[in-house]
């Protein structure tokens, strides 16, 4: 937390791991070290003073030591691609297209890549035209670009409860003020739409847009069942409110074919958000929006002055996978190496879990959201789970008020199914622990 508490202190070599009990030696630290006392603390501007470190940052340095079961990161497993293969295309493409990969483009992004994205939304019946599309830096640019263009301080976003985090922390960088809307096993709830789009305007507020992940949520691991998804278009419809639909893992189910995309039936009302990183690499970097013609516009502005353009190598690399390789059978792959590793979660977790835990049950996607007994507070657990060589990360992280506590983002598209196995069982011990110590001590031991 470089900026929290006690703003402006910053301790030397200061990671997050240190609240997770690791110790700051002389060999940890950076060679130029940073100064104590940040001699520049008032002249920030005011959206970077609350800037903070997320949850999931915290967890990285720490959850990579190879004797941690991970459940926390979120990263796909690229090591499945094949990557020699891919390494003799890039070669490939820089020796007979390098003078193009390796110079400027439009900021909208390579038009072929475009033509190329509107083949893969099609597969979740979105018709677009390669002009409607915008290629960004992932989607995470995205998020930030649709930010910059529609938030100003104290502006109303309405998001699930729980919310991505990367979301929300978009969102608060440009100092929104994000309202948590219910979800159920069938994703976000009609009536607690309503419900939030009257309480705001009963405040004389309007909220900018709605932020939903309808497939296989991150955290929640849910899916938005088909038959709300026309009622939540309606009421957002007769609100004038934005959709933003940020769909990562629509590709990724395990059973049957991709849902419709909210996209599908409103060209007007939703702003569409894609990205490779699920389905080719995250490394790449390579996302995309779909806009209605004038937010578009404005998204392509915003790209320029932040980006100038994005990258041609990352883009015609793209364009080249989706040209040359069967990129539609690696994505069938991928959904059979993630959907074993659900597997092996949920069957862990009926297994080992101690009574008062609950799980949802997600088709597709990375993550299994865990609700802990009562009384159990999943963030600060954290620090002995991590002692016993198992990493999740709490719920806190996936609600701008910090609430969320009882729950834990368990995500298994990383370790291989034995190591899901034995994280859970760790996982399951320090639980029963925790539950032990609040059976002795009170809840707030
Ligand atoms: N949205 C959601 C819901 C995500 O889970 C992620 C990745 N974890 C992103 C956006 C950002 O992905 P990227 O920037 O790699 O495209």
């Amino acid at each position: 937390m470089i900026l929290g508490g006690d703003r402006g202190v910053v301790p030397p070599g200061q990671t997050e791991p240190m609240t997770l009990g690791e110790a700051v030696t002389p060999e940890t630290q950076p060679i130029s070290q940073p100064q104590r006392i940040d001699r520049y603390v008032g002249q920030y501007a005011e959206r970077a003073v609350d800037m903070v470190a997320s949850e999931i940052r915290a967890l990285f340095a720490v959850a990579a030591r190879p004797e941690i079961v991970s459940l926390a990161g979120g990263s796909p497993y690229v090591a499945a691609l094949p990557l020699d293969v891919v390494g003799d295309m890039i070669g490939q493409l820089i020796a007979s297209q390098g003078a193009t990969a390796l110079q400027y483009c439009t900021a909208q992004g390579d038009a072929r890549l475009r033509e190329r994205i509107c083949d893969v939304m099609a597969l979740e019946q979105v018709r677009a035209h390669p002009d409607e599309v915008v290629v960004t830096v992932g989607s995470q640019q995205a998020l930030d670009l649709m930010a910059r263009i529609f938030i100003d301080p104290g502006d109303v976003v309405l998001v699930e409860a729980p919310s991505y985090v990367g979301a929300l922390g978009a969102f608060a960088a440009y100092q929104a003020d994000v309202v948590h809307v219910a979800m159920d096993d069938d994703g976000l709830i009609p009536e607690a739409l309503e419900e939030a789009i009257r309480r705001a305007a009963a405040a004389g507020r309007r909220a900018k847009f709605l932020y939903t992940v309808p497939n296989f949520h991150n955290p929640a691991g849910v899916t938005l069942a088909a038959g709300r998804r026309h009622r939540i278009l309606d009421i957002c419809r007769r609100a004038g409110l934005l959709v933003v639909e940020d769909n990562p893992y629509g590709l990724l189910g395990f059973d049957g074919e991709p849902m419709r995309a909210l996209r599908a039936d409103d060209t007007e009302g939703v702003v569409y958000l894609g990205t490779f990183s699920k389905t080719f690499a995250a490394g790449v970097r390579v996302g995309w929006a779909v806009a209605p013609t004038a937010i578009r516009e404005k998204l392509i502005l915003a790209a320029e002055s932040a980006v100038l353009c994005h990258s041609s190598f990352s883009q015609l690399t793209v364009r080249e996978y989706l040209d040359t390789q069967p990129w539609y059978e690696q994505i069938k792959d991928f959904r059979e190496l993630y959907r074993e590793r659900r597997d092996a979660t949920l069957s862990a977790l009926s297994r080992m879990m101690p009574p008062g835990c609950r799980w949802t049950r997600p088709t597709g996607g990375f993550y299994v959201w865990l609700r802990l007994p009562d009384g159990i507070n999943a963030k600060a657990m954290l620090p002995r789970a991590i002692s016993s060589r198992v990493a999740y990360v709490p719920g806190t992280g996936f609600y701008a008020d910090g609430s969320g506590a009882q729950y834990a983002r368990l995500c298994y598209s990383f370790p291989a199914p034995d190591r899901i196995g034995e994280g859970i069982r760790r996982l399951a011990s320090v639980i029963e622990t925790e539950v032990q110590l609040r059976d002795d001590f009170g809840p707030a031991h």
